[in-house]
């Protein structure tokens, strides 16, 4: 039961104008906060300052003596596939490192398989009457953009504690040969928080499915991005693939996007060795070589595994205040009122709240006319519907402590004020 249920009419007008008055009371001070993505703030970016100068004019050159001044290099430069597949689990000769967004490479593998076959398929998917994916939700809004801009049919699944709704999935996959894809961010998800558990990645791996070309689309983002010392264990998917008999049914992604800079960090992906010949046969035709400068300057600033974990731990110094005061404010304002519930996460960018059915909409657009932008509400969904209007992404990293305080208290009054409202509707 909520506090609100507990109210009689007379209770509930007094509190709702108590909360109406506190609202004005914030309008009139115009704010201009923006939560609205998961961006690092400028001390995080800070951090890699130095991978601005590490190179020097004689610094060009990668052990294997390739000129990273110069064309070439199609998959990677052996020290930065060293560097980067540790965080993996895999090995140099499964990876593709790419441009500055791991995003891309998603986009581009997909518009490939639409435009030429890969390894499994009858034909490329866009010569087929349709072509459909598991989008497990809340989840990424660009994923669900990338199906929506290539005309694949998004079927939406319900998120549990340790990974999606596998009961749903497997009866999908066994049965309908259009179901080409999954959609996974497996670690520290985007928004929810969660990590998948062995069990839902060893049934990813070996569930049978109709289409022969399915492809899971791991989007391992967050695999390094933890906030306490405690890190959540992931099980290798190549290697549940390969160990169940499906060797190709995994691409993996990730990027340095959130390590060092996001826009010059550096993507790759990873796959077993058919799928990786496959497509670096496709983006041979596409470039002569990725940014092998940036590959190199980011082996010399971070130098090895101890390197890039040491970073880590500065990140989580800096973000970890932050996801606190989120959750402390939240637990504060709302905690005994059962209006909205919310994660804990160990790791990643984000805060996952639910609101009561039917409020999410409403509070985001109240939030943003008192002047604090969070990201759409329904944007954490396939076609940017919620069924239930209720998932808000929190997105802490931004904004400094003196301005996450102020967007929340006023994100918790707006709760409490829509909820409020809806209660005497
Ligand atoms: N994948 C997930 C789950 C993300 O949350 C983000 C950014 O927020 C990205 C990918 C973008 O990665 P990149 O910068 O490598 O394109």
């Amino acid at each position: 039961m909520t506090t609100l249920e507990k109210m009689n009419n007379t209770q509930l007008q007094q509190y709702l104008s108590s909360l109406s008055h506190s609202y004005e009371e914030v309008q009139a001070q115009k704010l201009k906060l923006d939560m609205s993505r998961g961006k690092p703030c400028p001390e995080q970016l800070d951090l890699s300052a130095g991978l601005m100068n590490c190179l020097s004019g004689a610094d060009y050159k990668a052990a294997n003596g390739t000129d990273c001044r110069n064309y070439g290099g199609l998959d990677g430069i052996p020290e930065t596939k060293e560097l980067l597949a540790w965080f993996l689990e895999v090995r140099p000769e499964e990876v593709i490192v790419g441009g500055n967004s791991s995003l891309t490479m998603m986009y581009d593998l997909i518009a490939k398989a639409m435009l030429h076959k890969i390894p499994g398929s009858q034909a490329p998917w866009s010569k087929l009457p349709q072509v459909k994916f598991l989008c497990p939700s809340p989840g990424y809004d660009r994923h669900f953009a990338i199906c929506e801009n290539l005309g694949i049919e998004m079927i939406t699944i319900n998120y549990q504690s340790d990974g999606p709704d596998m009961d749903e999935v497997e009866k999908l996959v066994a049965t309908d040969p259009a179901i080409k894809g999954i959609w996974c961010v497996p670690k520290y998800s985007n928004p929810t928080g969660i990590t998948y558990s062995d069990a839902v990645v060893k049934r990813l791996a070996a569930m049978p499915t109709k289409a022969t070309d399915f492809r899971i689309f791991w989007d391992n983002a967050y695999t390094v991005h933890h906030l306490t010392d405690t890190r959540a264990p992931l099980l290798n998917i190549l290697e549940a693939c390969r160990q169940a008999g499906n060797p190709d049914r995994v691409f993996e992604f990730t990027s340095t996007s959130k390590i060092s800079f996001p826009g010059a960090g550096i993507a790759m992906l990873a796959s077993s060795e058919a799928n990786v010949n496959w497509l670096k046969k496709q983006i041979n035709i596409q470039t002569i070589g990725p940014d092998k400068l940036n590959q190199l300057r980011h082996v010399r600033f971070f130098k090895d595994q101890a390197g890039i974990e040491n970073h880590m731990r500065k990140h989580a110094a800096i973000l970890k205040p932050k996801f606190d005061l989120v959750l402390e404010i939240l637990e504060s304002k709302l905690g005994d009122k059962n209006l909205a519930s919310w994660s804990k996460p160990q790791g990643g960018y984000f805060i996952s709240l639910d609101t009561l059915p039917g409020c999410a909409q409403k509070v985001v657009a109240k939030a943003a006319a008192a002047g604090v932008m969070l990201t759409p509400a329904g944007a954490t969904f396939p076609y940017g519907k919620d069924p239930e209007d209720k998932n808000i992404r929190i997105s802490p990293s931004f904004p400094p402590l003196s301005e996450l305080q102020q967007a929340m208290e006023l994100l918790t009054l707006c709760i409490e004020l829509v909820s409020a409202e809806q209660e005497l509707a």
